[in-house]
Order: structure tokens, then sequence, then C-alpha cells
């Protein structure tokens, strides 16, 4: 299901979107077919990495298990994360995402800079898939 979203690892880690090269439009999740820029006469769609870091849009808290097809395994165990929308200036995007383990929203501002990071969405045996997640950028320079 997240195929293709993102790319790289580690401080190189970033989230694939797709550009329009009619009109510039940024797409996250990634599209592939046609720009859906309603005033758009269409165009190339070509992979673009997005900006790693942007600012906390809105968030809240996810304490429930989510309905499906979210968790398709009831058996699971069910940890309460923050959910945090992000907006990339430079793509004009809000990105959906989990915060990182241990992040709650209890440590979450609008505005804050936040930078993406791999994550374990899911791990089992024999697989760990990976997803992105949200992290605070502290301590640092904006
Ligand atoms: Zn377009």
């Amino acid at each position: 299901m997240v195929e293709g979203w993102f790319t790289g690892e580690g401080d190189g880690f970033r989230l694939l979107g797709t550009r329009c090269s009619a009109c510039a439009s940024v797409f996250f999740p990634r599209e592939d077919t046609h720009c859906r820029n309603p005033g758009c006469p269409g165009g190339e769609l070509e992979e673009v990495p997005l900006s790693p870091r942007g600012r906390v849009w809105s968030y809240t808290d996810s304490q429930y298990r989510p309905p499906s097809p979210y968790v398709t395994d009831p058996e699971l165990p069910w940890r309460p994360y923050a959910l945090v929308a992000v907006e990339l200036e430079a793509e004009r995007l809000v990105v959906l995402g989990q915060a990182v383990p241990g992040v709650t929203v209890g440590d979450l501002a609008v505005g804050m800079e936040v930078e993406v990071v791999p994550g374990v969405l899911h791990e089992d045996a024999e697989t760990v898939r990976t997803t992105w997640q949200w992290r605070p950028v502290r301590g640092r320079a904006v």
C-alpha cells in the first residue's frame, strides 16, 4: 500500500510525491495518472522527493483502534499514537502521518517544526514494514 511513497534511509529518508510539469502542482500521495488540478490542461507527472521538514498544521490523539481497514489484525496490540498533519510550505501540501513513538499530543504545538523519519508500521517474525513518521525538530537551528 505504501510502495513508492518514500525513499532512502536515515537522514536521506524522503517522502515521494509527483509534480505536474504543466502547473507545478505537487501531489502526495503520488498521482501517476493525471494532474488533479482542475484548471490545468494536464502535464507529465514526474516523481519528486518532498521537503524533509514541515510545520505542524493540526494534530489529534488516536487513543482508540481505528476502524477497518486501517488495522487488519484485531489480535495485534493497539498502541495509541499522535496523528499529525504537517504543512510542507514549498509544496503547499499537508501530509498526514503518525508522530514518532513516545511523542504525544502534549509534546506538539501548531507551527512546530517537524522532520520526516522512517518508522515501523508493522513488524512480525519475517518482515518489518516501514512507514514515515514525524519527529519534532528539537534544539536545532531552523
Ligand atoms: Zn497540472
